[in-house]
């Protein structure tokens, strides 16, 4: 069954008459069509009964019907309101769900070309269904994980002391390339006291012997599906011992946790496993973000794997686990996989070494 007929059921079951999706993920998710965000006016219009209408500006049409979407395509001419479009398609409906990421100026044209419908939104909605990952999704998400390994696995050719973390980081993005995805989401490295920033990506500094380098990378496949995995280096020297004992610690959290997560359990407990390890010895202040995001079309999805999150888990519910440590001023770590529920325990979709790798 098409995505889009899975959303009309679920449209259908919470009152909502028709949703209107703009270009994004969720837009991706239902016809296939990969939209840029711009000015001109596209969107799907998707009743809960009756056939979905892709709104497109004549000009974009093309595009629409070569990316092969299964639904009907209205356009619009430059000079047409294609807010009047709209509403003539959605009719006498009186409850309109709209994605979340719609721009604001869009929600209140929608309101004023159609001001006798109730606006909710439904964002949520097209995630009940993207939360839960297909046969044909986790094959796309292991291979996004293999070919981040692939990356992972190079780092040595371009990680050394005397290079800046920019100069690593323009290597490495041209080898997410290399190895297979469509675009570069985001390439962390983090260097030094740098790697103490859970977010930090580039900079000018220079990498020093002994630095312990986290480095978090990611990118988006043909298939429109991401990868990210972080995996932690030392750039030659030795290790300075408060870090080898940290790391020690976190490579157990990070173990005990991909060995509880499976279908029927928390992703709060997901969480807090790993937390209690981290705390138990000492570093519980250090742990400084939840464990993990849902992973699929978007880097960052549902689920969220962060106390007070009660959802249990359930087969195809694919996430990242990633706690780290960090020490503000001197050096962080944070290891990092995807990893994808199965009938009944977990598939672990990055598997390059977790350890400390000394270059
Ligand atoms: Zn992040
Ligand atoms: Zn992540
Ligand atoms: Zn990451």
């Amino acid at each position: 069954m098409s995505t889009w007929r899975k959303a009309q059921e679920l449209a259908a079951s919470q009152g909502i008459d028709t949703l209107i999706v703009t270009p994004g993920a969720d837009l991706r998710y239902l016809t296939g069509y990969v939209a840029l965000p711009l000015e001109r006016l596209t969107c799907l219009v998707l009743p809960a009964h009756g056939d979905p209408t892709l709104v497109v500006p004549a000009l974009e049409r093309h595009a629409a019907v070569a990316s092969g979407v299964d639904v009907e395509i209205a356009t619009w001419a430059e000079t047409e309101d294609p807010f009047a479009l709209v509403a003539r398609l959605v009719g006498d409906a009186t409850t309109i769900g709209l994605d979340d990421h719609m721009w604001a100026s869009r929600v209140f044209a929608l309101g004023e070309a159609i001001p006798t419908a109730d606006q909710v939104l439904a964002g949520s909605l097209v995630q009940q269904l993207r939360i839960r990952k297909d046969a044909h999704e986790v094959d796309a998400l292991r291979d996004a994980g293999l070919a981040i390994d692939r990356v992972h696995a190079r780092i040595a050719e371009w990680l050394r002391p005397g290079r800046t973390e920019r100069e690593v980081g323009a290597d490495i993005a041209r080898a997410i390339i290399d190895e297979g995805h469509e675009t570069v989401d985001f390439v962390i490295v983090g260097s030094g006291p740098n790697g103490a920033s859970p977010h930090h990506e580039l900079s000018d500094r220079v990498i020093e012997t002994g630095d312990p380098v986290v480095i978090d990378i990611g990118g988006t496949m043909p298939s429109g599906y991401c990868s990210d995995s972080t995996r932690n280096y030392l750039a030659g020297g030795t290790v300075d011992p408060a870090y080898a004992e940290a790391y020690a610690v976190l490579e157990a959290a990070h173990q005990a946790q991909r060995d509880h997560a499976r279908p029927g359990v928390t992703a709060e407990s997901v969480d807090a496993i790993g937390r209690r390890i981290i705390a138990d010895a000492g570093y519980g202040d250090l742990f400084i973000h939840r464990t993990g995001h849902g992973i699929g079309q978007e880097t960052h999805e549902e689920p969220y794997i962060v106390e007070g999150n009660d959802l249990v888990l359930e087969e195809g519910m694919a996430f990242s686990i990633e706690p780290g440590i960090y020490f503000d001023g001197r050096f962080g770590a944070r290891i990092e996989d995807i990893a994808v529920c199965t009938t009944d325990g977990l598939e672990v979709l990055n598997n390059t070494p977790r350890g400390l790798v000394s270059l």
